[in-house]
């Protein structure tokens, strides 16, 4: 379970570094942190689908759970 919650981790690191980078560029428009997205829910359980809309740099500090997840 830890290594698929990593793997999630990982996948919901990608969508902020994409945002990050994106937001990196002269023109960009707005803060990247503030970037509302979907992410995968990291409680890590096989069965778990569910995913989350949450601010990027909400989901870069700490671990993204649905409700009544992990
Ligand atoms: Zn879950």
């Amino acid at each position: 379970m830890a290594e698929r919650r990593a793997l999630l981790r990982e996948a919901n690191a990608a969508v902020v570094a994409q945002v990050r980078g994106f937001h990196a560029r002269p023109w960009a428009p707005g803060d990247a942190d503030s970037v509302v997205q979907e992410f995968v829910c990291e409680c890590g359980d096989v069965p778990c689908v569910a995913t989350v809309r949450v601010a990027v740099g909400v989901a870069s500090s700490a671990p993204v759970l649905a409700p009544g997840h992990g």
